[in-house]
């Protein structure tokens, strides 16, 4: 089994202070410590998972295209850093355009996600700056950590490669 951090996009790994949709690279802007956060976690031994809502597309505001190139330039920065992304899950829907259950807070694009890449949710976790992201996460029992928006998520990560360093210990 692996273990896996969970992400949220815009206002985990980005900032989104400055636009409420995020879909034009120009827009794009990484967030404080988020570099160095995720280079600990994958020396750590976890997969990077992103599950984010980009109900912008079921809106009209910006097309899949648009949601893809923000987010393969995302995995390009990150990999300048030898930095991987395992996959970048998100829900193209709206409430107003019909129901889904990919949309946080369900959890089906996490159960997606755990059965592909074989993860034990026992040692997994889920970074969200909403709480439909943790309640999302706890519906397919993941552990989470809430953030406020944008915020350096640095000693989280610490806190979390730590727990697992101890436990591998333990288990050894
Ligand atoms: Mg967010
Ligand atoms: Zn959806």
């Amino acid at each position: 089994m692996n273990r896996a951090i969970f992400l949220d996009r815009d206002g985990v790994i980005n900032n989104n202070s400055h636009a409420y949709y995020i879909y034009k690279v120009e827009d794009l802007l990484l967030n404080e410590g988020i570099i160095e956060a995720l280079q600990i976690l994958s020396r750590a031994g976890f997969l990077l998972i992103v599950v984010s809502n980009q109900s912008g597309i079921a809106r009209g505001f910006y097309s899949k295209d648009d949601c893809d190139l923000i987010n393969n330039e995302i995995k390009k920065i990150l990999a300048d850093y030898h930095i991987t992304i395992t996959e970048i899950y998100y829900c193209p829907h709206h409430p107003d355009t019909g129901n889904c259950l990919c949309r946080k807070p369900e959890s089906l694009l996490f159960e997606k996600a755990m059965a592909r890449f074989q993860i034990d949710p026992d040692q997994s976790w889920m970074i969200g700056d909403q709480e439909r992201d943790l309640i999302a996460a706890r519906r397919a029992g993941l552990q989470t950590i809430g953030i406020k928006p944008n915020e350096d998520i640095r000693g989280y990560v610490r806190k979390i490669a730590g727990i697992s360093l101890n436990r591998d210990f333990r288990e050894s």
